[in-house]
Formats: structure tokens, C-alpha cells, sequence
């Protein structure tokens, strides 16, 4: 449970993190990106999504939340398009790599970057990085507990879609403009039924989407930045969605709370 007066890092004072984390040497790295979402959600929305799933978690568990990154890192396919500032992969994995390592200088153990957003390209390459450092990493992208229709989803988690609209209907109304949401996409390179959505369960002979140059830069392929179904979006269903990744991550904290006393690192060094 949480025990210090301020749920983020940024907000509490060099002795005040000494002491939490003689409470609690988990901490969460929330990650989203700044990236357009369509006509109707913000620029913000990954970042928002991650703020607001790593809250939740630390209400309930007492993980301590690093500050969080605005910027994310990008596939080869968002660049150039107005609104969204990627970070190349380098860049990106190097700062995640940092902020663990700073991180773990006031005593932390256990880290989880929180991502909510696409971008398992550098987290998979920074937590690698990291174990061969010793520090121990989980990576989670939360569109992945959305998978096998856990929630009451109509389509598969893409992109300013029913999933990621819904969330925002949930977590932050006030930057939502339902009368401009419009139902888009585009049209892959090959066959659609070999790429694994974000949010869609695997089938043999899939690949995940990240895994090849499926589709045209978005700049000149999305119309209006928004790959999905936004239409079916409501309120209700991103509670559901936000309910179902924290029950998630609050299962993960506590499975590594039973299994490592605080100050414990699990065994990761050579
Ligand atoms: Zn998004």
C-alpha cells in the first residue's frame, strides 16, 4: 500500500524516496509518446494512458512511479506525420537505459516499464542492455492485456480506435471531441491476415505488427491519422479496459513481492 505522501517521484524529496523505498524497491516507468490520434483524441493520449494505468497501480501496490516520458520511440512508418515527434530508437533505448540505472541508485530493485504505446523495438533492447548489467526489467506494452477479447471490445486495439478512444472517454474527457472522431485506416502491404494487430490474439503463420514494413509512411497513407473504429468508442468500455490492464499489472507486483523480500534483487548477475 502506498505510504508516502506523493505518488511520483518528481513530487517527493531525496530523503522521502529513501525512506519509501525501504517500504516498497519496485518502481514503474511509465512511457507513452507524443503522437497525433486522429481528429477527436490528443497528442498526449499515450502519455495520459500510461499516467493513468501507473497511478492506478501505485494506488493499489505502493510502487514507487519514476517520472514518466512524454516522447516516445517510433516505427519507421509514423515518422514525418504533423503532431507526432518521435525519438529514434537509439536515443530512446539510451535514455530508458539511464533512468534505470539512475533509478537504482537510491535503492530500487525491480523495474517495470509501462509503456502505452508501440514501441517494443527499443524497451525489448534497453531491458536486454539492462540484464546484462544486472538490473532486473519487465517490459509491458498495455494493448497486450487486451488480447483473446478480455474486455468488450468490437475490433482489435490499433490506433485512436474504439480501444484507445474509450480509454481517453475514460481517463480525460476534457481532451476529447467525440463529434470529430471519424472511422479510417489503410490499406496494408500485403495480405492483412498475416500481422498480428496490437491487441489481437496470435495465430499460427501471423507475424506481430512490428515485425515488418507492412504499411506506407502514415503521412501519405491515413487520411485522418486514425486506424480503427473510433464510432463504437464509449466511456464504459475504456473503465472496463483500464480495470482489466491494472488488475494485470497489480498481479505481476504481487507475484514479485511473494517471491523477493525488499532490498532482494532477483537473480539476474552472472
Ligand atoms: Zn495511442
Amino acid at each position: 500500500m502506498l505510504k508516502r505522501k506523493h505518488l511520483w517521484w518528481q513530487e517527493l524529496t531525496k530523503d522521502e524516496i529513501l525512506e519509501d523505498v525501504k517500504n516498497t524497491d519496485i518502481a514503474i516507468l511509465p512511457i507513452g509518446a507524443t503522437e497525433q490520434h486522429g481528429p477527436h483524441c490528443p497528442c498526449g493520449s499515450d502519455y495520459f494512458n500510461a499516467l493513468g494505468l501507473a497511478e492506478k497501480v501505485a494506488g493499489r501496490t505502493g510502487v514507487m512511479l519514476l517520472p514518466p516520458l512524454p516522447y516516445g520511440a517510433h516505427p519507421y512508418h509514423h515518422w514525418y506525420m504533423p503532431g507526432t515527434i518521435p525519438v529514434g530508437y537509439d536515443t530512446h533505448t539510451a535514455l530508458l537505459c539511464d533512468i534505470i540505472r539512475g533509478a537504482s541508485q537510491a535503492g530500487y530493485k525491480k523495474f517495470i516499464i509501462l509503456s502505452a504505446h508501440g514501441q517494443v523495438a527499443s524497451t525489448l533492447v534497453a531491458m536486454n542492455k539492462l540484464g546484462l548489467e544486472g538490473h532486473f526489467v519487465l517490459t509491458m506494452h498495455w494493448y497486450d492485456f487486451l488480447r483473446d477479447n478480455q474486455t468488450d471490445l468490437e475490433t482489435p486495439m490499433v490506433h485512436a480506435d474504439e480501444a484507445e478512444t474509450s480509454v481517453a472517454l475514460y481517463l480525460y474527457p476534457q481532451y476529447v471531441d467525440m463529434s470529430k472522431a471519424v472511422d479510417d485506416g489503410g490499406t496494408p502491404l500485403i495480405d492483412a491476415k498475416f500481422q498480428i494487430k496490437p491487441g489481437m490474439a496470435a495465430k499460427p503463420g501471423m507475424m506481430y505488427h512490428f515485425e515488418g514494413t507492412f504499411a506506407r509512411p502514415e503521412y501519405l497513407e491515413l487520411k485522418s491519422g486514425v486506424i480503427g473504429t473510433p464510432s463504437l468508442a464509449c466511456k464504459e468500455k475504456g473503465e472496463v479496459i483500464v480495470n482489466k490492464c491494472v488488475d494485470y499489472i497489480v498481479e505481476v507486483v504481487n507475484d514479485i513481492n511473494s517471491r523477493y523480500a525488499v532490498g532482494e534483487k532477483p537473480p539476474v548477475d552472472r
